[in-house]
């Protein structure tokens, strides 16, 4: 569905995103996760081309995005949508919520003006809200109800990719579970390919099938949810779980803040915060092989106590 090889995106003298490849199978949905700075919303709006490249390449269904006309990329949108973190700052508040959902079926000439009004309420009720509230401004919800229009309106022109950017974490806590489960029956009835940016390892777990872990531009371990919770092989993915409560055990959490991306260290780039750090690891930046980039992934003591470690 999704191919990107070798991307790399500079923001002055940031580098945010720092030769990464990816792909995402049909239906699948991959999670990107990251302390923040660590570059996973760069990279998901390269992967739809929203902002362009420095190198490097986007192919979706096969198609080379850097190829296409303007034109030919916005017709294209319409399969690929973007759903931000913020439910306050993504609507538009000079719309009814009809107004929002249409918008995207009109743009895109999804379905007949007559049928228009027909589709929202259908999209309206697929996340969860009634129909009748169409006719209602963005103001008059509370953020997770915000957050379902959102998605109604990402979802209306039947994307076959959604990039969801944080799409919980500006929400109360008490709703992002009910968002988090209305998010996994859509993907798995509309069939969508998702790819889940989050800092929320619980969330992660829970929806995605992949895990992508990026620290600092670049991806360090990638592999099944499965593989990436119970043996993590990467010293940044261990201490990353080892902070999340009932997860912890065989690794110290992470201490210290992330160095600044426009001025990573030389090297590994974690190896100011590495606890098996070794001189090599200043100089020689590891390469992603087998799903993990770290120069000593194989001689590290296995992360014993976390393969028991269930959290409910
Ligand atoms: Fe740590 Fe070295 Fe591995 Fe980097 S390459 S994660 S510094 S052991
Ligand atoms: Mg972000």
């Amino acid at each position: 569905m999704l191919a990107v090889t070798d991307i790399a995106k500079r923001f002055g003298t940031v580098r945010a995103v720092d030769g990464v490849t990816l792909n995402v199978a049909q239906g699948q949905v991959l999670a990107i996760v990251g302390e923040s700075g660590c570059g996973k919303s760069t990279l998901g709006r390269l992967a739809l081309r929203l902002i362009e490249p420095d190198r490097g390449t986007i192919h979706f269904q096969g198609e080379d995005l850097g190829k296409l006309s303007p034109r030919a990329l916005r017709a294209r949108r319409r399969d690929m949508q973007l759903i931000f973190q913020d439910p306050f700052g993504s609507l538009d508040p000079r719309m009814t919520v009809e107004q929002a959902v249409a918008e995207p079926l009109i743009l895109h000439n999804i379905v007949p003006r007559a049928q228009v009004r027909d589709r929202v309420a259908d999209m309206l009720t697929r996340v969860g809200l009634r129909p009748e509230l169409a006719t209602r401004w963005p103001h008059e919800f509370s953020g997770g109800q915000r957050q379902r229009i959102a998605i109604a309106r990402a979802l209306a022109s039947g994307p076959k990719l959604v990039i969801g950017d944080e799409p919980v974490s500006a929400l109360d806590v008490s709703v992002q579970a009910q968002v988090v489960n209305l998010l996994q029956d859509l993907i798995r009835d509309l069939g969508l390919t998702f790819i889940l940016i989050s800092h929320d390892l619980g969330v992660v777990r829970h929806i995605a099938d992949r895990v992508a872990v990026m620290y600092l531009g670049r991806i360090v371990e990638e592999g099944s949810t499965a593989a990436i919770f119970t043996a993590p092989r990467h010293p940044y993915t261990r201490a990353l779980l080892a902070a999340v409560p009932g997860q912890g055990g065989a690794a110290a959490p992470l201490e210290g803040d992330v160095p600044s991306p426009s001025n990573p260290p030389p090297g590994c780039h974690f190896h100011t915060r590495c606890r098996f750090a070794q001189l090599r690891c200043r100089v020689e930046s590891p390469a992603l092989e087998a799903g993990v980039a770290c120069h000593f992934a194989d001689s590290l003591p296995p992360p014993a106590a976390m393969a028991e470690a269930e959290p409910g």
